[in-house]
């Protein structure tokens, strides 16, 4: 489907983005000619307002008009995307996202600001469902999650102190068929050796810096990737150069086990002595039907093993990751999944919703949800996640997801990760280190983000080693 836009210059905020959560697979395009839907929307300034009017001409025809205070941009912008959303609304009879004209990544950001800014609770879900069209249960959710996180935000004096690390081994045993990562199947991608070399040498020169520059690291997360794929050697290497520079006493230190099947009690023997105190292993789904669906070359029973390897190491803090919306999956499936990993009973079980990326091996057309099913889902989910005890602390979104809903990090109290709710926050600098890693550098003052990204490709990340080090340093200079 081809949708033709057009939008009074410098009012557009991402209208497509609209366009997009109503006709997903839809093409959007700026330029004239045949197309199956035209979106046609008109801001007209007049003394103290401006009038808008849209058009929809095609596939569906409607009008629609509105009047608004002229005033703030960002606020105008917001102004005409509800208005088109409710235009495309009242014509398609839908109302697509629960998170409404919300389509950004991290919504729980626009909460804190409000908080920022004094307002109550109950104003800012009046806010967020009268401003962006966010439903009542979602909007006290966003709200639920930024105040119980809160106490975990930086002040503006330990930013300029204190970061996050992050390391990336992009290296995987086979890549998952939704997989959008920088995550290189071993088997195809020699080179793990070279990419161990140069990574080492940037976290010894990137940890001096620090050092140098009286930087605390307070949470330190390797992830990719299946950091795990690496030997007892590596990781020998690994844990010397991160406890020399990088770990102070309080460091939360995760390493990231996006395949049970790689966890090995030597390993883990080694990390725990290390200085490692949380995992994540990650199955995904606990039905064995879905894990050779999915590519992952292991079952149900090897991540109950995993897990309990990981345990018996002494590993206090365990994370879970499973999916919704896996192909062949439904309420029942997950359901199932949800519940052997609540027996396990990890400190932390994050619910992701599958999300349709460039990069992956399936594309749009296997959505396989429809949005009934995956509001029933993440419902069940929260319903039964709290009454095992489990509380929502960080949550974060993507494009494309099913049933446009959202990621939940669930965790028991006091087991919440600070590296996950920093990163979802924007409130510290992460530094990003290794394969595809990307770092946001944070003004204390204003929450601005600088980033600086690396490549994915293990090859190029070889060959720019000294470059990256020497901008990752003036970087970090910048900071104190
Ligand atoms: S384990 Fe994670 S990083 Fe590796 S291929 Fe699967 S989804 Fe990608």
């Amino acid at each position: 489907m081809l949708v033709g836009l057009r939008v009074t210059s410098g009012y557009d905020g991402g209208i497509h983005e609209i366009i997009r959560l109503f006709f997903p697979r839809c093409r959007v395009t700026y330029e004239p000619g045949h197309t199956d839907l035209n979106v046609d929307i008109r801001v007209n300034e007049g003394p103290g307002y401006l009038e808008l009017s849209g058009e929809l001409q095609g596939l569906l025809e409607r009008t629609g008009h509105s009047r608004i205070p002229a005033g703030d941009p960002a606020e105008v912008k917001r102004e005409v995307r509800a208005f088109a959303y409710r235009l495309l609304m009242e014509a398609t009879s839908m109302n697509p996202s629960p998170y409404g004209i919300l389509t950004g990544v991290r919504p729980t950001k626009l909460v804190h600001r409000y908080l920022d800014n004094g307002y109550l609770e109950s104003d800012i879900q009046k806010e967020l469902k009268d401003k962006y069209l966010v439903e009542p249960e979602k909007a006290c959710l966003l709200t639920e999650v930024a105040t119980r996180n809160r106490p975990f935000l930086l002040s503006p004096e330990e930013v300029k102190r204190c970061v996050g690390v992050y390391v990336g081994i992009p290296y995987c045993p086979t890549r998952c068929h939704y997989c959008s990562f920088p995550a290189y199947p071993l088997e195809h991608r020699p080179g793990l050796d070279e990419f161990f070399s140069a990574l080492l040498l940037e976290l010894s020169s990137i940890g001096r810096a620090l050092n140098e520059l009286d930087l605390a690291v307070d949470n330190l997360y390797v992830g990719g990737g299946t950091p795990t794929v690496l030997s007892a050697l590596q990781w020998g290497k690994l844990l010397d150069i991160l406890n020399r520079y990088y770990l102070g006493p309080e460091t939360e230190f995760t390493v990231e086990a996006g395949r049970p099947d790689t966890l090995r009690s030597e390993v883990l023997q080694l990390l725990a002595a290390g200085g490692v105190n949380r995992m994540c292993v990650n199955p995904q789904t606990m039905n064995d039907e879905t894990l050779i669906r999915i590519g992952r070359r292991h079952t149900v029973q090897m991540a109950r093993s995993g897990y309990e390897l990981v345990r018996s190491a002494g590993i206090m803090n365990v994370n879970m990751d499973l999916i919704v919306g896996l192909p062949g999956e439904g309420p029942a499936e997950f359901e199932n999944s949800l519940q052997e990993v609540i027996r396990l009973k990890p400190e932390g079980i994050t619910v992701h919703h599958l999300a349709w990326k460039r990069g992956s091996v399936w594309q749009m057309q296997e959505a396989a949800l429809e949005q009934s099913l995956t509001d029933r889902i993440s419902d069940d989910a929260r319903r039964f996640l709290a009454s095992a005890g489990y509380l929502p602390y960080y949550l974060y979104r993507q494009k494309y997801m099913a049933g446009n809903q959202e990621n939940i990090g669930y965790a028991l109290p006091g087991c919440f990760s600070r590296y996950n709710i920093r990163v979802i926050e924007e409130r510290q600098t992460i530094i990003g280190l290794g394969g595809g890693a990307a770092s946001k550098y944070v003004d204390p003052h204003t929450w601005k983000l600088t980033t600086l990204h690396y490549p994915k490709d293990p090859a190029a990340y070889i060959k720019r080693v000294e470059e990256l080090i020497n901008a990752q340093v003036d970087k970090l200079r910048a900071l104190s």
